[in-house]
């Protein structure tokens, strides 16, 4: 059995959903989170592993009409957004996110109508209904650069639901930030005083630290960024030793793309503990390629969405994928080097 699944016949269960996924002409979309069964999987069938932006991107793209979506209820919700017309199928439909759950739409509707002079931004792990209401959606790839563009426009933000993402996001831009004091169930538990002594047991480490992480964790990272943004610094960086600071679900990525690199999950508690380092998302670990292929095979776990919702909940990220995609073609049109500028410019302490 795969270290992290809980499947035991993967070869079998594998085979299955491939089958699966060419009779019901439909592509496997999932995230760097999921077990390392799906992720390679979606690689070997002609779909995508991604982070969240690229995920819908991917989705709204592909000529596929039904969509597979590995990861937690508010992808597979961002997908139907982007792509009504398609048919999207999750393992697990009770997959779903903290930040997602600590975020209800009333509540968050009543939060907006006391603040009308601010601009709305609202992260990707929301609810259709929270997003209905935002002006725009951001993932973590994106936040930073388009917290600035609103900044240097005059604008001030109102921010939902990751306090910690709102709090780096404001530190980096010096915008005037509003924040709902959400977390992920993960990050939330990095410990900066354990990584502090992790990083003097490993003195020549470097260490990413994904956004959604305390003050304390970015603080003492090298490199904050996107899950994206954390696999392309593991295989740039030079170093032999990464300390990383988000869902262990990356590590399989990180692996394949920098072989021969040691990789360390940043301290979850200290030596006492029976679980060191524990961080897995217990919503992303619900994604099983049985459960998958069930999906597929009764065309069960269908996300469904009211049509109204879903183009109000479309605008906000059709914006967010505008913005990306103006970025892009800048970064292009300045070469490698500006990227590599982009990117390295989160170096240091956070
Ligand atoms: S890792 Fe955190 S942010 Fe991501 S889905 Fe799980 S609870 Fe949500």
């Amino acid at each position: 059995m795969n270290a992290r699944s809980n499947e035991f016949d993967l070869p079998a269960a594998a085979d299955r959903v491939r089958t699966l996924l060419a009779r019901e002409g439909a592509v496997l979309v999932a995230h760097y989170y999921v077990d390392a069964a799906l992720q390679e999987l979606a690689e070997q069938t002609g779909g995508c592993v991604g982070d969240s932006l690229e995920m819908a991107r991917f989705g709204r793209d592909h000529p596929a009409r039904t969509l597979a979506v590995a990861g937690v209820r508010f992808m597979g919700e961002t997908a139907k957004i982007l792509s009504p017309d398609k048919r999207i199928l999750m393992p697990d439909l009770e997959a779903t996110c903290s930040l997602d759950l600590g975020c209800p739409a009333a509540d968050f509707a009543a939060w907006c109508d006391a603040h009308p002079d601010r601009t709305v931004v609202v992260y990707a792990n929301t609810s259709a209904a929270v997003k209905a209401r935002a002006d725009w959606v951001v993932t973590s790839s994106i936040a930073l650069d388009l917290i600035a563009a609103l900044h240097a426009r005059g604008e001030k933000i109102l921010w939902a639901p990751d306090r910690h993402l709102g709090a780096y996001v404001q530190r980096q831009t010096g915008a005037d930030m509003l924040l709902w004091q959400g977390a992920c169930v993960v990050h939330d538990e990095f410990k900066g005083v354990e990584l502090e002594l992790m990083r003097a047991e490993h003195p020549q480490a470097r260490v990413l630290a994904h956004p959604e992480s305390p003050e304390p964790v970015l603080a003492q990272a090298d490199v904050v960024g996107s899950t994206t943004q954390l696999i392309d610094a593991a295989r740039r960086l030079d170093t032999d030793t990464l300390i990383v600071a988000t869902d262990q679900g990356i590590l399989h990525k990180m692996r394949a793309q920098a072989p021969g690199k040691t990789f360390l999950a940043a301290p979850t508690a200290g030596d006492s503990a029976t679980c060191k380092s524990c961080a897995h998302c217990p919503w992303m670990a619900m994604n099983a390629l049985s459960s998958l292929a069930d999906a597929l095979e009764h065309g069960r776990n269908e996300i469904l969405l009211d049509p109204a919702l879903g183009l109000r909940a479309k605008r906000p990220i059709d914006r967010m994928l505008d913005f990306a995609e103006r970025r892009k073609r800048r970064v292009q049109a300045s070469g490698d080097l500006a990227r590599d500028g982009a990117l390295y410019a989160r170096v240091g302490p956070a």
